[in-house]
C-alpha cells in the first residue's frame, strides 16, 4: 500500500499540467509509465480473492445455517382461524387448535425451534392467563409436543399479554405515578415458567426485565424436577421504538406510561454487560439481546466477554422497515435479509429469532 499514495499524487499532478506541447505530453506519459511500474510492485491485492463467486465462497467467514433460526408464533385464544397481523405482512396469529399444524409446517421446511407468544381470551390484573393450566401457551405446547415432539419449544415468559394494563409486571398507582413492582412480578413469572415447563416447554424465555427473575425461575424449576428445562433470558432488552408492530401482533400495548423503568436505556452498553453477567450468574443457559441490528456493538461485546450462547431477536419494527422498503421497490427483500442475518451472525449471534425464519429456510436450500 505504501506505493499507492505517491502514485496517486503523480497521477493528479499529470492531470493538472496544462497541455502546452510536446514537453507536457512526455511528462504525462512518463508518469503513466511510473504509475504502472509502481502498481506492479503492489504485493497485497485483496481483490484477488474476490474475482469469482467460487473464490468468494472459499474465503467467506460467516455462513448462515437453517439451524440458526427460531420462528416466533403468536397463539391466540380468541380466534378460530389464522388472522394476518396488518403491521407485519406475512405474520399471522394462529388459533390454539391450529398451532400444532403451524409448528409442523415450520418443522417441514427444516426449522428446529419455535418461540411461542400467547394472546389470552381474557386479561386481568393478576395476569392469571399466563400461568393457567389451560392457558393458551400451555394448551398450545401440549398440542405441539404431541405432534412434533422433536421440535424445540421455547416459550415467552412475560405478563404483558395477560395483564389488563399491558405492563410486564404487577403495577401500583400512586396518584400521578405508577410503579411496576419487581418482586411481586417475579412471583407470577416463576408461576408462569413452571406451568410452561409442566406443559412441555424445552426452554422458557423470560422477557420481562425484572431483577432477579432468572435465579428465582431456575431455583423453582429445579425444585419441581424440571432441571432439564433451559432458560433463554432476555438479558439485555432495550426500551425500543422498534417493538411497535409486535404490540399489535401480541395485543400487548401498555394502557398507560411506558416500559422505560424496567427495559434498558438504549444509550447504555456497560449496563447491558452487567445485565448479561447477572443473568448468567443466576443460571441463564442462553442470553438474548433485543432488538438486533441497532445493537451489534452489544452482541460483539457479549461475544467477547462471555462464553454462553447468544440469541438476538430481530424485532417487528426491523422486519416491517425492510418489508415497507421492499414494497416500494427501494431494495430487494431477499438480498437485504441475507445481509442483515449475516451481519447478526458475524457480530457473534448463535441464534436468531426472526419472522423470516420460514423464508430463510427456503432461500438457504435454493
Ligand atoms: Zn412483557
Amino acid at each position: 500500500m505504501q506505493t499507492l499514495k505517491p502514485v496517486l499524487r503523480q497521477v493528479r499532478q499529470s492531470e493538472t499540467l496544462p497541455d502546452n506541447g510536446e514537453h507536457s505530453c512526455s511528462l504525462a506519459s512518463n508518469s503513466a509509465t511510473r504509475t504502472l511500474h509502481d502498481m506492479r510492485r503492489l504485493v497485497h491485492r485483496p481483490r484477488r480473492l474476490r474475482r469469482s463467486a467460487a473464490l468468494r465462497n472459499l474465503v467467506r467467514e460467516t455462513h448462515l445455517n437453517i439451524h440458526d433460526f427460531v420462528l416466533p408464533l403468536f397463539v391466540s385464544g380468541k380466534l378460530d382461524e389464522r388472522r394476518p397481523v396488518a403491521s407485519m405482512p406475512g405474520v399471522f396469529q394462529v388459533p390454539v387448535k391450529g398451532v400444532a399444524d403451524e409448528a409442523r409446517r415450520a418443522q417441514d421446511v427444516g426449522l428446529e425451534a419455535v418461540l411461542l407468544f400467547g394472546i389470552p381470551e381474557h386479561k386481568d390484573e393478576e395476569a392469571s392467563g399466563a400461568y393457567a393450566e389451560n392457558g393458551v401457551i400451555q394448551e398450545g405446547l401440549r398440542a405441539i409436543k404431541s405432534k412434533c415432539p422433536e421440535l424445540v419449544a421455547i416459550t415467552d415468559v412475560c405478563l404483558c399479554e395477560y395483564m389488563s394494563h399491558g405492563h410486564c409486571g404487577v403495577t401500583r398507582i400512586d396518584g400521578e405515578h405508577f410503579h411496576v413492582l419487581n418482586d411481586e412480578s417475579v412471583e407470577l413469572l416463576v408461576k408462569t415458567a413452571l406451568s410452561h415447563a409442566a406443559a412441555g416447554a424445552d426452554i422458557v424465555a423470560p422477557s420481562d426485565m425484572m431483577d432477579g427473575r432468572i435465579g428465582a425461575i431456575r431455583e423453582a424449576l429445579d425444585a419441581s424436577g424440571f432441571d432439564q428445562t433451559g432458560i433463554m433470558s432476555y438479558a439485555a432488552k432495550f426500551a425500543s421504538v422498534f417493538y411497535g408492530p409486535f404490540r399489535e401482533a401480541a395485543e400487548s400495548p401498555p394502557q398507560f406510561g411506558d416500559r422505560r423503568s424496567y427495559q434498558m436505556d438504549f444509550a447504555n452498553a456497560n449496563e447491558a454487560l452487567r445485565e448479561v453477567a447477572l443473568d448468567i450468574e443466576e443460571g441463564a443457559d442462553i442470553v438474548m439481546i433485543k432488538p438486533a441490528l441497532p445493537y451489534l456493538d452489544i452482541v460483539w461485546r457479549v461475544r467477547e466477554r462471555f462464553g454462553k450462547p447468544i440469541a438476538v431477536y430481530h424485532v417487528s419494527g426491523e422486519y416491517a422497515m425492510v418489508k415497507a422498503a421492499a414494497d416500494k421497490s427501494l431494495l430487494d427483500e431477499h438480498t437485504a435479509v441475507i445481509e442483515i442475518m449475516t451481519a447478526l451472525k458475524r457480530a457473534g449471534a448463535d441464534i436468531i429469532v426472526t419472522y423470516w425464519a420460514r423464508e430463510l429456510a427456503k432461500w438457504l436450500r435454493e
